[in-house]
């Protein structure tokens, strides 16, 4: 899953859906830890379209 933080408005709707709670939101950034799955939940959830499951290598 690729994250594009010039995207970002930091709603924090990703961080909730992420089923293995990846995502953290630590002031104005969303960290990212290892281990997703590209189950693509919160490539959905994204209104700004700043998270890309497509883009994962
Ligand atoms: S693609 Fe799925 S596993 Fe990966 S960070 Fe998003 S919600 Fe979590
Ligand atoms: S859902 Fe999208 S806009 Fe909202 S915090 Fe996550 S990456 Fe940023």
């Amino acid at each position: 899953m690729e994250y594009k933080a010039d995207k970002c408005g930091y709603c924090g709707a990703c961080v909730a859906v992420c089923p293995h709670e990846l995502l953290k939101q630590v002031e104005n950034q969303i960290i990212i830890t290892e281990g997703c799955d590209d189950c693509g939940k919160c490539t959905i959830v994204c209104p700004l379209g700043a998270l890309n499951s497509e883009e994962c290598p």
